[in-house]
């Protein structure tokens, strides 16, 4: 078989259960591993992991075990062990969550391979080339399709695009959904496009954040929630009690869906501020105009897409931070929830953009600090997973 010899690092990293392994990490190539080879790792001419190749990006090769090569058998005991994971949260129950991920890549130790449930319909998305062209032969694609089809997925569409971005879907079981599809958090249903929405359909990772803002709201009126998308924060804290919810986001679109959830859920949107906006422009604005709001939810896009764009990211927190905890109600029962999806910016990093310097004030403390929940695993190992922070501040 074809292997791979590594630098003394890169081994040690591979050896506590880091699954990338980095072109210049590597110092040999015995063989000619194509894309999607199963590929020995060996250290001091040693076997110590089997990894899938890839032949041109800048992750040569990413650890599926210490111990077996990467086989349709391994792949679908991963996946058996993957789905056995998140059989607790599929349970029956009277307030049911539909909407999960079912598998999360590197976190499941299926590398590159995301799986994401809504009701009876999977979309999957990849951002390796290796694991795609691997899912390729009949044998892994067989696995894939009755592990699925054994938990109650009757259809799989694939959301891959190049340079592991979001592209056109494509069934690769059971037809492509011609509606909206309705799944539930909580028992909170909410409607996911899955063919258009970004990434496969909805941010699935916040879904405990979003439970615990419908915990939150309970004493707050006014409510704003700043780069709300399908409104998902919105919903919860309109349905926690808030008497009356903004939602910003620059997407029109993501407005109208947003509507279309409240009333699925049985709050009128009337009632409620949907407002197309720069999240940034709209806090100028809300401050000139002396408006306060004693309930903020703040959820920007990631920031920091890159190691080098880490300290301009800072800056951006701060400022946005600032402006937010500028037009938070003074006083009592006032609370500020920032969340952070930049993964090159680390908790205690996230932290420093809501200090006292921040914010300019001493008004607030950290009450909080959530992160992924645990249909999200992720590796001790590997702290790149560990992305969310969901920070929550009160007065
Ligand atoms: N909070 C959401 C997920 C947010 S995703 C949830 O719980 O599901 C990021 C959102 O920010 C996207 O909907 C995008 O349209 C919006 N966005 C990006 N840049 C923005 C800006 N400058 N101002 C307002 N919204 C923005």
């Amino acid at each position: 078989m074809d292997s791979l010899t590594l630098s003394k690092g890169a081994a040690a990293a591979v050896l506590r259960g880091h699954p990338w392994i980095f072109r210049e990490q590597i110092r040999g190539v015995s063989g000619a591993p194509g894309t999607g080879d199963s590929v020995r790792v060996l250290d001091d001419g040693k076997c110590i992991a089997h990894a899938l190749f890839d032949e041109t990006s800048p992750i040569a090769a990413r650890v599926w075990s210490k111990a077996a090569p990467v086989t349709a058998a391994l792949f679908r005991s991963r996946l058996e062990g993957a789905l056995g994971r998140r059989a607790s949260l599929q349970a029956p129950s009277a307030s049911p969550t539909t909407a999960l991920r079912l598998v999360n890549g590197e976190g499941d130790r299926i590398p590159g391979l995301v799986i994401d449930r809504y009701a009876n319909t999977a979309v999957l998305k990849s951002d390796s080339e290796a694991l795609t062209t691997f899912l390729s032969k009949d044998d892994a694609k067989r696995a894939l399709v009755e592990a699925l089809q054994a938990v109650g997925i009757d259809s799989l569409l694939d959301r891959t695009g190049k340079h592991g971005t979001t592209g056109a879907p494509r069934a690769i079981f059971g037809a492509l959904p011609t509606t909206e599809i309705i799944a539930h958090e909580h028992g909170v249903p909410f409607h996911v496009d899955v063919l258009r929405g970004q990434k496969t359909g909805a941010f699935l990772d916040q879904r405990e954040n979003r439970k615990r803002v419908q915990e939150l709201a309970r004493s707050s009126a006014r409510m704003l929630n700043l780069f709300s998308y399908a409104g998902g924060f919105s919903l919860r804290a309109a349905l926690g009690g808030a008497t009356e919810v903004t939602s910003v986001d620059i997407a029109g679109a993501a407005h109208r869906t947003a509507q279309t959830c409240f009333r699925a859920a049985g709050v009128d949107p009337k009632h409620h501020r949907f407002v197309a906006a720069d999240a940034f422009a709209f806090l100028d604005e809300a401050k000139k105009r002396g408006e306060t709001f004693d309930f903020i939810v703040c959820d920007p896009p990631s920031f920091a897409p890159n190691e080098k764009s880490v300290r301009t990211a800072l800056a951006s927190y701060r400022r946005l931070h600032l402006a937010c905890a500028s037009i938070l109600t003074r006083g009592r029962n006032a609370i500020f929830c920032a969340a952070s999806c930049s993964s090159h910016v680390d908790a205690t990093m996230f932290l420093e953009t809501l200090d006292d310097a921040s914010l300019e004030s001493d008004g607030l403390v950290l009450s909080e600090l959530h992160g992924l929940p645990n249909d999200h695993p992720t590796l001790p190992a590997f702290p790149e997973g560990r992305y969310l922070k969901f920070a929550v501040l009160s007065s």
